[in-house]
């Protein structure tokens, strides 16, 4: 007999066929999901925000992924790279704001003046912050040897979005070419995790040819590489990229949602106390859609603070949010919406206590 989800729901561990069960939950079978991943995140975190300040430092990317909308051969794109002073006055804001920390997030370059401009912009950050805030960083695969350069400056996360742990659907939204290769975006994850970054990685949701038990394994995945922070967000297509010829085959925005809470709901229920952002392309889709992933078991907002000019720029999707607010705009905003959701921020603290 198929479990039902409440006997899903009382077990400790979960099989790979639960999440399938759970994403499937319809009427009072996803209330009861919803519920019981608020009272988890309720009883590990608390009914508590952490704001990281996203930098989108440029958008300049030697890749090609199928779906991204500044991906290489995009032209149809003003290409920008904002200059290591605006970095830093970035930097200085979400300081200055009392963020516990901040991320740094680009296109994807590999070069040794792209290696050693981040070393410095580290040891920067750390100075002007009395080595106290927080540096996520996010900007693609890497040898592990730069790797561990950027953690011996000053960077203690890295996020690393897998964007599909099934294999076959990873070289559908990738070119198959060495340098999308899924094994490699595999390996730079375990060199992550072995060289000791609080590892953060997620999957988009929605994806042409994207099943139910495809999700179900990214779930389980992300549980048995037991990742530290997590961030999925719905896939939202973007009309000057390749993928769009598959729109037809969409899930329609809603449905894209609506499984982008039950996975944040389920990877709540089974990791309870990893850092689960509430990604902004929620809000792409509906206005107070973060919130609703607060709720549910989120616990990261990242506030957008690039210099307001260059963000039209960073359009990864059709219909980006927020692109045209300034750094101020995004934190009083944010403010208001995190006391809607009945949930409070946390200053000051780079990490959880
Ligand atoms: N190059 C960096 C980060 C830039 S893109 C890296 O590899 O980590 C950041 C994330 O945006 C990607 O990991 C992907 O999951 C997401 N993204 C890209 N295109 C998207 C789209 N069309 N819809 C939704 N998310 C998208």
């Amino acid at each position: 007999m198929e479990k039902n989800i409440k006997n899903i729901l009382e077990q400790e561990a979960f099989t790979k066929e639960d999440p399938v069960t759970m994403l499937r939950s319809e009427g009072i079978e996803r209330t009861l999901l919803f519920q019981k991943s608020s009272e988890i995140k309720e009883k590990y975190i608390g009914n508590k925000v952490w704001f990281r300040g996203l930098i989108e430092f440029s958008n300049i990317c030697g890749k090609d992924c199928l779906y991204c909308g500044i991906r290489k051969g995009n032209k149809n794109l003003k290409r920008y790279n904002l200059s290591d002073e605006e970095i830093l006055d970035a930097a200085r804001f979400a300081y200055n704001s009392r963020y516990g920390s901040i991320a740094l997030q680009s296109g994807e370059l590999e070069s040794p003046a792209v290696t050693d401009r981040i070393e410095n912009l580290l040891h920067r950050i750390k100075e002007l912050s009395g080595g106290e805030l927080g540096v996520t960083l996010s900007v693609g695969e890497q040898k592990p040897e730069i790797y561990k350069k950027w953690y011996d400056a000053g960077a203690h996360r890295y996020l690393l979005r897998v964007e599909s742990t099934s294999k076959t659907l990873y070289n559908k939204i990738h070119p198959n070419n060495k340098k999308h290769d899924f094994q490699r975006r595999l390996d730079c994850l375990k060199s992550l995790q072995d060289i000791g970054y609080q590892t953060g990685t997620g999957v988009m949701i929605g994806l042409p040819f994207q099943t139910l038990e495809d999700l179900a394994g990214d779930l389980i995945f992300m549980r048995d590489f037991d990742i530290d922070m997590c961030g999925m967000g719905p896939y939202i297509e973007h009309a000057d990229t390749p993928l769009i010829i598959h729109a037809d085959k969409l899930l329609p925005l809603k449905e894209r949602f609506d499984l982008t809470l039950k996975m944040i709901a389920i990877i709540r229920i089974m990791m309870k106390d990893i850092n689960i952002v509430a990604a902004t392309a929620l809000q792409a889709i509906d206005p107070i859609g973060r919130e609703k992933a607060v709720k549910i078991g989120a616990n990261i907002l990242m506030p957008n603070i690039t210099p307001g000019r260059y963000r039209d720029s960073y359009k990864l999707y059709d219909n980006k949010p927020c692109t045209d607010d300034s750094a101020e705009d995004c934190q009083s905003c944010l403010e208001a919406r995190i006391s809607l959701a009945d949930a409070e921020v946390v200053y000051n603290l780079y990490d959880r206590p």
